[in-house]
């Protein structure tokens, strides 16, 4: 059994990375597996060198621990772009050049993860793309070439069951999702989250509840790109309002904050419910 905890190193961790890492070292010490840690900096923009220090200061003070080498997104860019090379062959990428407002500007509905985007670009021919322009998924073609979609197994509390994503929901609620990002040219999280799944051998992914519909896009690119579907658990997410479960917290404040101000990781994992 292996899972993994991915941050981002956009900002410092704060509660509610706390009680992601958490959740996941305990999904593995309860299957008697191993969790890894992943840093995902494909965002060239956001992504910053100290908040990567951080993450591991964090994660060890909270008692944390992983097996090296660290996989960082940011050594694998090749893999990316054959991935993207392998999907541009079999004509499912078209280049797309709109802006947020032109999204909107074109009537674009609201879907799982905010706009969804309305096809503008869609009959754009890959030749035709300028530098800057961002990479987007044809999806209607995929699932056509992806075939029938499995079934995956959610062991989380909130959805836990079989589940299986129906075609035209995915193409409505989701729409051509972006896998390499306008101007940077940077991978996008839909295309590097679940190929790393599967050159790490993930067999369990663990992680915020937030990303819930998220798995339904990874899994036309498990079955699209012939990578394993692992097991998925999505966990609650800590609230900083007076919730059921947890006591009032402020979840958006930096561990390190209150690390300053004296918490020690007992104090943490007692603030998140652990
Ligand atoms: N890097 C993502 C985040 O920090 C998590 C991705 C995942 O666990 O799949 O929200």
């Amino acid at each position: 059994m292996i899972t993994r905890f991915a941050p981002s190193p956009t900002g410092l961790l704060h509660l509610g990375h706390a009680y992601s890492a958490l959740t996941v070292w305990q999904v593995a010490r309860d299957l008697g597996g191993i969790a890894l840690l992943r840093i995902e900096d494909t965002d060239s923009t956001r992504c910053r060198a100290e908040f990567e220090a951080a993450i591991y200061e964090d994660l060890r003070w909270l008692g944390l621990d992983w097996p090296a080498p660290v996989w960082r997104q940011s050594d694998h860019l090749a893999d990316y772009a054959r991935a993207l090379d392998r999907l541009a062959d079999r004509g499912l990428l078209y280049p797309c050049a709109c802006s947020r407002s032109a999204i909107k500007a074109a009537g674009a509905r609201p879907g799982w993860d905010g706009l969804v985007y309305p096809g503008t670009c869609r009959s754009r021919p890959l030749d035709d793309a300028r530098p800057g322009d961002a990479l987007r998924l044809d999806l209607a073609k995929a699932l056509a070439q992806a075939g029938p979609l499995p079934a995956f197994t959610e062991t989380g509390p909130l959805h836990m069951g079989s589940h299986q994503a129906e075609p035209d929901e995915l193409i409505a609620m989701i729409g051509d999702p972006v896998l390499r990002r306008k101007e940077t040219g940077d991978p996008a999280y839909h295309l590097a989250c679940p190929l790393d799944d599967a050159a790490q051998g993930m067999t369990h992914v663990v992680r915020g509840a937030d990303l819930w519909h998220a798995t339904f896009l990874h899994v036309v690119m498990q079955t699209l790109m012939g990578w394993p579907v692992p097991i998925y658990h999505h966990h609650d997410l800590v609230r900083d309002d007076t919730g059921k479960r947890l006591a009032k917290i402020d979840a958006s404040k930096a561990l390190a904050s209150y690390r300053a101000e004296g918490a020690t990781p007992a104090d943490i994992r007692a603030m998140v419910g652990f």
